[in-house]
């Protein structure tokens, strides 16, 4: 009966997300039939109609390709990897996002620090997701501090991650992570739940501290490689 009870939670969960997924999908959908229905009957305002078109099909792209990861956890493969050339890449790969945004980011990495067991791709996905966020939640521009540390009792990495926005009220903390939950016009809502189920997959945790006003802390951490990982 057991069985049952968690056969038929898992169920509905999935088709809580299924549900979700078929919302969010809808809307840009009817947006873009709207929108070349209109094109087919009249020749106005073209330039304004395709780039709602495009912004909306965009839109679809990342909600699919952020499901997508989590899809195929089982794909898993991990590898021995330095946390710090990750995060270097991930630095590089948002430059340009970075300083457009009036963003500087900042590191503070420990040296000698141990290598982890990771898929480069999912985690790197993962930082991108809080280096985006950080972006987005400071407007107006100011930087960010990545940190690497050693946490020696428990032999993990620490990642930090802090910025200067307008951080995210206690009472909603809890909502983080939760499908389709955003404060943003354009957001999916999908970036922290997948970010969670990677670290989670990666047998490390992920914590958020905010001070409305002040700004954010994100802590991963993960396990420092051994034989026994
Ligand atoms: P999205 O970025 O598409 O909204 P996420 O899952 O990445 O989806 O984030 C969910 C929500 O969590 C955001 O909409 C925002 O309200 C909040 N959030 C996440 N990171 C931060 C941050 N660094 N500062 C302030 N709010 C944040
Ligand atoms: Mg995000």
């Amino acid at each position: 009966a057991e069985e049952m009870i968690r056969k038929s939670e898992k169920l509905s969960a999935i088709s809580q997300l299924a549900a979700g997924i078929a919302h969010e999908i809808r809307n840009p959908l009817t947006s873009l039939k709207g929108f070349t229905q209109i094109l087919q009957s009249s020749a106005t305002e073209k330039e304004e109609y395709y780039q709602i078109m495009l912004s909306e099909l965009k839109r679809i792209e990342t909600i699919i390709s952020e499901l997508l990861m989590l899809a195929k956890p089982q794909e898993i493969q991990l590898q021995k990897k330095s946390v710090e050339e990750l995060l270097q890449h991930v630095i590089t790969l948002l430059g340009s996002k970075a300083i457009m945004a009036n963003v500087e980011i900042v590191t503070d990495f420990e040296s000698d620090l141990p290598m982890i067991r990771c898929e480069e791709n999912q985690l790197k996905q993962v930082f991108i997701n809080l280096v985006k966020n950080a972006i987005e939640a400071m407007p107006d521009g100011g930087k960010i501090t990545i940190k690497l540390n050693r946490v020696e009792n428990t032999n993990e990495i620490l990642v930090t991650f802090i910025d200067e926005g307008q951080g995210i009220p206690e009472q909603l903390l809890s909502k983080l992570g939760e499908p389709f939950y955003t404060t943003k016009e354009k957001g999916t809502g999908l970036g922290l739940m997948v970010s969670h189920r990677i670290i989670k997959n990666h047998q490390g945790r992920m914590e958020f501290k905010s001070k409305q006003g002040l700004g954010t802390i994100v802590h991963i951490f993960l396990p420092a490689f051994s034989n026994e990982n």
